[in-house]
């Protein structure tokens, strides 16, 4: 009975969603029937802060545009009464199609999360869907309708600086994140006033980049991109995005933003993607830099030829479109597919039956910054926190330490807290020495480098300082100018001057616990030799002092572990986990390439991350599945052998032996993130499914084949334990 209540329950929704869909259908068709071309081009252009930029960097108002109806969707406008202004000049148009807003709302709003790539380090995706959903919460209250996020970029490239917008470096969990993401910003139902709409970004490639430079070419076999670059736009598409950004690069020998392959056939037709492309800012134009449209005319010509919908900034659209309709370059019936993709948002969103109803300033002041929202921001930067190292148990510190040395001008520095993309309010960012203050830890506090120059300054105080304390705490690394868009760098190491002063600090004889802050896998070879404990607390936002204090003394326990392998010179990268098998092996000595002058193994495997109990893995076998022969089923049992309540990642990877092409070492297909108490032993099983054990061809078709697997589970990519499995 409660099967077939279900399913007419079921087959019920499904009615009502198509009925749904036909009346928004017939909505949009009637609607567009009255717009002129002019109007529709309007629907395709979005532009900044709502001004254009005039000759000599002037600002051109272009309110009155919005009031003709020629501007669809504005960026970089925010807070309820500001929206309201605007969209009040949409109502004055002719047919009083509503205004989009959008802003690049990346790690939490106002309250601010961790860095994607810190968050990602949780491995907990309930976690990071409750940080998107924060974030769209607090997003939608201040009149935005749409974030430019995530940003799903596969990257092996430390060196580029926007790693710390992305998920890492891995295809699979990186799909998990992204649609975890995009669940977490757009709900179940974008009627609902908490959520917004979501954007996949970069489409495609972008974290690619040729030796990690921003912007950089990007060229690779289809092979390639279909197994590591391709799943997270995929499974991004899969979970309903809204939208999709084209990136700024060029991508097999066309700007992905031109790229008819990309946006056309492999997303729109291939995929069944029904939401809207937007260009990345000003990537329109840029195909004439690319030498790949020799004016903004055919910049516009590609661009809408090749799926691109929505024009970001550069206003090649808005300036050439009508003409190339008129004279028949252009087809309506493309024009049209583009606008009605956009109007198809805008109706979802609710905006046609009231365009206000996200310019609530009642809302946004109970729901900005509430308690709640700073509650689940240091829930979630807890849980981003890896511990790199704990020799003699230094950590959690013990409630009998009194003084504690806090050394590093970064422990204060509340802008460094936020990093780059952020929307937090900066004043109210809680720093690591506030929080030892609020927590009454009595502290001994010193600069000890300068922010400036990175040079130690006061050495002989900071080292006195030291030593009339318990304990050295070190808050170190990046800042936050360091690492985002167009902060590539050649050298990823921790300023060598911020490497000595921790050594000099253990000389002292204390125990030296180190906060690595930073946004990227980062170089840091004299601290990990000296320091007994080490923490990467990256950039964790508004709640960045509480979570961090919260972990010192064990309050929570960190689970973090490492999205991105953490090289130990820069000469490795790019570095990742899921290399393939070289045809020499014995000559190197194993089955990683090497260079003759630095070494092979990262500092941290991906996956890597400690606790301040221990886990044990033993008894790893296989069961059957589902005797249907459609997945295998392996299981391990992990035991707790420390003195700690804690939770581990538990992961599986799986190594094809013998495939039609060649195929990673190993790839990580499962993980599970479980919590045991001290002594406690748990069995974790994995359903491998046999699809999971596929891979895209050279032709870009996915392909399951029958053969030998090894199967193998653990704490991290590097310590592992394998099984063998035949699938017949
Ligand atoms: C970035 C995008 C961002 C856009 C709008 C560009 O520079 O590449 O990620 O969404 O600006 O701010």
């Amino acid at each position: 009975i409660t099967y077939s209540c279900m399913a007419i329950f079921a087959m019920g929704s499904m009615a009502q969603n198509q009925k749904d869909e036909a009346q928004m259908n017939r909505f949009i068709s009637g609607l567009m029937k009255k717009m002129t071309l002019e109007e529709k081009v309007g629907q395709l252009s979005q532009c900044s802060g709502g001004f254009a930029t005039g000759p000599d960097n002037t600002r051109i108002s272009r309110t009155e545009d919005i009031s003709k109806g020629l501007i669809g969707s504005l960026l970089n406008v925010s807070g309820a009464a500001n929206t309201r202004k605007y969209q009040e000049a949409a109502m004055k148009s002719r047919l009083q199609i509503p205004l989009l807003f959008g802003l690049d709302v990346i790690h939490g709003y106002r309250t601010g999360f961790p860095l994607p790539l810190a968050e990602a380090a949780s491995f907990d995706l309930d976690a990071i869907e409750r940080g998107s959903r924060c974030a769209a919460k607090e997003a939608a209250a201040a009149g935005l309708h749409w974030t430019f996020a995530p940003m799903v970029d596969i990257s092996w490239d430390a060196r580029w600086g926007r790693v710390m917008e992305g998920a890492g470096e891995d295809p699979y969990y990186g799909s998990l994140v992204a649609k975890a993401r995009v669940h977490g910003l757009q709900g179940d139902d974008l009627l609902k006033e908490n959520t917004i709409l979501s954007c996949i970004k970069h489409f495609a490639g972008y974290g690619a980049a040729i030796a990690g430079k921003d912007y950089n070419s990007v060229d690779m076999s289809m092979g390639q991109f279909a197994n590591f670059y391709m799943p997270p736009y995929k499974a991004g598409a899969e979970a309903g995005a809204a939208t999709f950004m084209s990136a700024f690069n060029d991508f097999n020998n066309e700007p992905s933003t031109g790229s008819t392959f990309l946006l056309r056939e492999l997303l729109k037709n291939q995929w069944g993607f029904k939401g809207f492309v937007v260009s990345d800012w000003g990537s329109v134009g840029e195909m004439m830099n690319h030498r790949y449209a020799k004016d903004e005319k055919e910049a516009a010509y590609k661009g809408i030829k090749a799926g691109l919908d929505m024009e970001m900034v550069s206003e090649c659209y808005s300036k050439n479109l009508v003409s190339l309709v008129k004279e028949g370059k252009v087809s309506i019936k493309l024009m049209d597919d583009a606008v009605r993709r956009i109007l198809e948002q805008k109706y979802k969103l609710g905006l046609f039956d009231d365009p206000f109803r996200y310019c609530d300033e009642e809302r946004e002041r109970t729901v900005i910054g509430s308690q709640e929202s700073r509650k689940e921001a240091c829930y979630v930067s807890e849980r981003s926190i890896v511990l790199l190292k704990n020799e003699n148990s230094v950590l959690p510190l013990s409630s009998s330490i009194k003084k504690v040395a806090l050394i590093g001008a970064l422990s204060k520095s509340q802008k460094d807290m936020c990093g780059a993309w952020s929307c937090a309010e900066v004043g109210k960012v809680v720093t690591l020495y506030e929080a030892m203050e609020k927590r009454g830890v009595d502290i001994n506090y010193n600069d000890g480098y300068d922010l400036k120059t990175n040079k130690i300054v006061n050495l002989d105080q900071t080292l006195a300082a030291a030593r009339q304390s318990d304990v050295v705490i070190v808050a170190m690394g990046e800042q936050a100018w360091e690492s985002g868009e167009m902060r590539s760098k050649g050298d990823i190491s921790i300023a060598a001057e911020q490497q000595r002063l921790v050594s000099e600090l253990v000389k002292t004889g204390k125990p030296v616990v180190v906060l690595m802050m930073c946004g990227r896998p980062v170089i840091f070879n004299e601290v990990r030799r000296d320091a007994p404990a080490i923490l990467c607390t990256w950039w964790l936002g508004s709640e960045a002092g509480n979570a961090i204090c919260n972990v010192l003394w064990g309050d929570y326990n960190p689970s973090g572990k490492l999205p991105m392998t953490f090289p130990q010179h820069n000469g490795q990268i790019p570095l990742y986990y899921q290399y393939k098998s070289t045809g020499r092996p014995t000559a190197l000595g194993g089955w990683c390439a090497k260079y003759i002058d630095i070494p092979t193994e990262p500092a941290y495997p991906f996956g890597y991350g400690l606790s301040y109990t221990t886990f044990n893995y033993s008894d790893v076998k296989l069961l059957p599945g589902d005797g249907k022969g459609t997945y295998t089923r392996v299981a391990v049992t992990v035991t707790n052998t420390g003195k700690y309540e804690g939770e581990e990642v538990v992961q599986l990877y799986v190594r094809d032996e013998v495939a039609s092409i060649t195929r990673p070492i190993k790839e990580l297909k499962g993980f599970e993130k479980i919590k045991l108490n001290p002594g406690e032993s748990k069995t974790v099983t994995f359903d491998v499914k046999d699809e999971q054990l596929g891979f895209y061809n050279n032709q870009m078709k996915f392909i399951v084949e029958k053969g030998d697997f090894t199967l193998m589970v653990g704490g991290n990519s590097r310590d592992l334990q394998e099984i063998k499995y035949i699938l017949n």
